[in-house]
């Protein structure tokens, strides 16, 4: 039995990487039967163009699937676009819900005059343990830097369009990623299937290439379960008088007296992300969507939406930490 890593998936067909040699694949039909899914990043056993076992994943990002990822870094521009904070944090809460570490690269560094952008940046990311890198795409700064914090591992890269993620992958490569994604869209209406790969950009550095993760809204999570993605707001939760404090309008609430602790832009995103999953919880009561949340902290997870017409089994592999989403067929 040989082991390898499926970089492409295309229509029946498994691409799998073993020690640098390609094999195409095709699903055991006991797999297909079982309903395995197999996704992009997947450890797999094959045997003579078989797949025979899917080995368990450390993690998993759905929209697009991609599984086993080293990092997620979160590219943002320090201009044109404009710094978004509440994006920045939507990355970085997404990261975390995930169980993926993150590093934030802010590229387009040769735009920024003395504004305090990088200062502000530093007060608000350094102290909650990030990796940060300034660079320039198009001027050649940082980049040796960003070539080592991608040196041996499988990276996402994350961020807004336009921030310059093709140009900074072009730039250490000498690839050539085509900057926007070409859309795919199907005439399946909105199930539309967005493929992604995992490509090598230089010896042992691989990146995933994907169209990109669209609709991160925290509508998959209850309220008071957003403080487990801001390690500096969780840390007082156990201080609150109500162990089901969301730290807004509570009273005696441990967060809500440390607030000059925690930064403004941190907090505002926060409280965005609890109404987001608010509006979430209203559906469930409402709409008859079910969530089973086996939550213990944000490393242990199985959420499952199952709508009242279209029901899908949960299936929790081993140790798999799998969000499954109708939407993501
Ligand atoms: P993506 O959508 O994130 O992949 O962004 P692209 O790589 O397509 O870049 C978007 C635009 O920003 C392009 O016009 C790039 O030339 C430009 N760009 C990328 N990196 C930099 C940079 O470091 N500095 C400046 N000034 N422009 C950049
Ligand atoms: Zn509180």
């Amino acid at each position: 039995m040989v082991v390898g890593q499926i970089f492409k998936i295309h229509s029946d067909f498994y691409y799998v990487n073993s020690d640098n040699r390609i094999f195409e694949c095709k699903l055991r039909e006991v797999l297909k039967k079982q309903k395995q899914k197999v996704f992009v990043g997947d450890n797999v056993e094959f045997n003579n163009g078989a797949i025979e076992k899917i080995l368990p994943r450390k993690n998993f990002i759905p929209r697009p699937s991609v599984s086993n990822i080293d990092q997620v870094i979160i590219v943002s521009a320090v201009k044109e676009p404009e710094l978004n904070f509440l994006q920045l944090n939507r990355y970085i809460a997404f990261a975390n819900y995930h169980n993926i570490p993150s590093v934030l690269c802010f590229n387009k560094n040769d735009l920024s005059d003395n504004d305090n952008t990088i200062e502000k940046v530093f007060s608000i990311y350094e102290p909650l343990g990030f990796d940060i890198l300034f660079t320039s795409a198009i001027e050649g700064y940082g980049l040796d830097e960003f070539k080592k914090i991608l040196d041996g591992k499988i990276s996402v890269l994350c961020g807004t369009s336009g921030v310059g993620k093709s140009s900074l992958i072009n730039a250490i490569s000498g690839i050539n990623l085509k900057t926007k994604a070409v859309s795919d869209k199907t005439l399946r209406g909105t199930h539309t299937t967005r493929h992604c790969e995992i490509i090598p950009i230089n010896d042992n550095s691989k990146i995933v290439d994907t169209p990109g993760f669209s609709n991160l809204k925290f509508d998959f999570l209850m309220p008071d379960e957003v403080d487990n993605l801001f390690r500096e707001i969780h840390c007082y939760k156990a201080s609150c008088k109500y162990p089901d404090c969301l730290h807004i309008h509570e009273t005696e609430c441990a967060v809500k007296a440390n607030l000059g602790k925690i930064d403004e832009t941190r907090y505002e995103s926060y409280i965005s992300f609890v109404e987001e999953a608010q509006q979430y919880k209203e559906k469930v009561k409402y709409h008859g969507i079910k969530k089973e949340s086996a939550q213990k902290n944000t490393h242990e997870k199985i959420s499952v939406k199952i709508s009242s017409q279209k029901r899908e089994k949960s299936r929790n592999t081993k140790k798999q930490n799998i969000y499954k989403d109708i939407d993501n067929e």
